[in-house]
């Protein structure tokens, strides 16, 4: 099966950017390239409101009750959300998310018809010492121990993101990317192999988007500071084209 891209928009704590929700906006999903959008939660009304394809930053998986400050996987989807992140490095630092955590909140979005795209990545002093792939198998299998009975390929999408590389400036090149994104894809059952997104994220640009997006199994991007610029995000969604 083909594998259709998906490029997203990760806004973090920033506006929507002037323009979001113009006719022509490179935030619009097209027909070849699926694009979702997470902004603020403060912002999702109006971004759904724009028939954008939005996404929430964060959910909590239980339903309703005493978190100040957060919101369900039910709440995101009753507002209009069709994707949430779940384990977003910044979650797990700033956080403290753990693995079991993150597998928590990927049940409930599963379970309430949100897509989750998880987050899984290790850092430099990780990577340095030689424990990149050990890191990402644990933090992919706790999540797909815990979901195996509603697992499909279609509910369930992988972003790659190398610590070390978000909101830095380094991108991992295209061979090392694609090295990591072949072991992830190994890690899958048989059934969710060959049709599983797994997208990446870390310092995605214009500059360097096109030769990550034409590795085999790399399959779009979760992108940050360059997605705040509508003509930069555009750029790169054309090169999924
Ligand atoms: C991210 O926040 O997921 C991300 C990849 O950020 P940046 O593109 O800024 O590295």
């Amino acid at each position: 099966m083909l594998r259709k891209k998906l490029i997203a928009a990760n806004w973090k704590m920033n506006n929507a950017p002037t323009g979001f929700d113009a006719k022509d906006s490179s935030y619009r999903t097209k027909s070849d390239v699926d694009v979702v959008i997470f902004p603020t939660f403060l912002d999702i009304e109006k971004c759904t409101k724009a028939e954008l394809i939005v996404g929430a930053q964060y959910g909590r998986p239980e339903e309703k009750g005493a978190f100040t400050g957060d919101e369900s996987m039910k709440q995101i989807k009753t507002s209009g959300c069709t994707y949430v992140l779940c384990g977003h490095s910044e979650r797990r630092i700033h956080h403290s998310e753990s693995d079991a955590f993150v597998a928590e909140q990927v049940i409930a979005a599963i379970d309430c018809g949100l897509i989750p795209i998880l987050c899984i990545g290790e850092t430099a002093d990780e990577r340095e010492m030689g424990q990149a792939k050990e890191v990402v198998k644990r933090q992919l299998e706790t999540v797909l121990l815990a979901t195996s009975h509603q697992l499909q390929a279609r509910n369930l999408v992988i972003a790659y993101e190398p610590v070390w590389a978000i909101g830095t400036g380094k991108t991992a090149t295209p061979t090392d990317a694609e090295e990591m994104h072949a072991y992830i894809r190994s890690l899958l059952s048989e059934e969710l192999q060959n049709d599983m997104r797994i997208i990446y994220g870390g310092s995605m640009k214009p500059e360097n988007a096109k030769d990550l997006l034409s590795q085999k199994n790399i399959d779009g991007g979760l992108v940050g500071a360059a997605s705040l610029d509508p003509v930069a995000f555009g750029k790169i969604v054309n090169s999924a084209l």
